[in-house]
């Protein structure tokens, strides 16, 4: 792939998409935004792309010969081989089976790989945020669910049909807390924000009023709320736990931990740190760098694209 290509970058997320003008140092150099669930997603998700995105080169007076390529992040759990929606959220209508790369590459007459967020995010990370220089890679994107992306010798981990990666469902613990996907004991059940909330209400009185969530929970917790504090390091250690089981498989050189609650670097950055390097193995410490993430809302659209890249060069 040569330098100074320039490429399109969208990412769908369940109730809105981005998309932008990326280029092949990935700079942003152009960007919109559009709902796609405005009519409840009677419209399929995929036609309010294309629609946008033809409206969005249009404005810009750019013709779809100019660019060398098409990167998709998208909700779901997406097949990277064939760029379909291999799984979807049970609320997202007209979405499961689109055949998204099959779509936009007979419209646009470019070649498209399409890669769930998560996966995206570690790709994006990779390319231009936490783990530049770094060539095996685990990220966790801990919000509503656990998200997950590896990269092994700078190749996003696939699998057999495309939908490696689902750190969110290994199981950690038998007979577990039941899991939107069918089994129970699941690691995003115990390692998500919504875990952390759940437990936070199941073992604490609070005044109706209060909306308790991840912002409300880390504030309590800087103003030196012992029970929450308690009820943090328990969740800071189950998130622990997972991710050294994750190191010890895949000996990654940076560990990156994405979504909201990974701007608190006190109170879980740091700690989540010192826990995992206590459990695992001393040789596996060497190298090992455990960072948050730093792209924020545009580690997808910037992963799309070096996921493009990556899948572009090794035609
Ligand atoms: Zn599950």
């Amino acid at each position: 792939m040569q330098k100074n290509n320039t490429f399109l970058g969208i990412d769908i997320g369940g109730t809105a998409a981005k998309i932008g003008l990326v280029n092949s140092d990935g700079e942003i150099l152009e960007m919109d935004s559009f709902s796609v669930s405005f009519d409840g997603y009677q419209t399929p998700i995929i036609e309010t792309v294309v629609k946008n995105t033809d409206a969005f080169l249009k404005r810009l007076g750019i013709s779809e010969k100019t660019l060398s390529g098409i990167g998709v992040s998208a909700t779901g759990q997406i097949n990277v081989l064939e760029g379909t929606v291999a799984g979807s959220a049970g609320h997202i209508a007209n979405w499961l089976g689109t055949p998204v790369k099959t779509i936009l590459e007979e419209h646009y007459h470019l070649p498209v790989a399409v890669a769930n967020d998560a996966n995206c995010a570690v790709m994006g990370e990779q390319w231009k945020g936490a783990a530049r220089d770094s060539h095996n890679v685990i990220m966790i994107t801990v919000g509503t669910g656990v998200g997950g992306g590896i990269i092994v010798q700078d190749q996003l981990l696939s699998g057999s049909v495309g939908i490696a990666g689902e750190l969110g469902h290994f199981t950690v613990q038998k007979d577990g807390i039941p899991c939107t996907c069918g089994n129970r004991g699941c690691y995003e059940r115990y390692a998500s924000t919504t875990a952390l909330v759940r437990r936070v209400k199941e073992t604490s009185d609070f005044p109706s009023d209060v909306v308790i969530d991840g912002r409300y929970i880390f504030r309590q917790a800087a103003e030196g709320n012992q029970k929450i504090l308690c009820i943090l390091e328990e969740w800071i250690q189950d998130i622990a736990v997972g991710l050294v089981g994750l190191i010890h498989i895949f000996n990654p050189e940076t560990v990156i931990i994405g979504g909201g609650v990974s701007q608190q670097e006190e109170l879980f950055i740091r700690p989540l740190k010192e826990k995992i390097l206590e459990k695992i193995m001393p040789c596996f410490r060497e190298n090992l760098h455990i960072c948050a993430a730093e792209l924020g809302n545009n580690a997808g659209l910037l992963g799309a694209v070096a996921f493009l890249m990556q899948c572009e060069k090794l035609k």
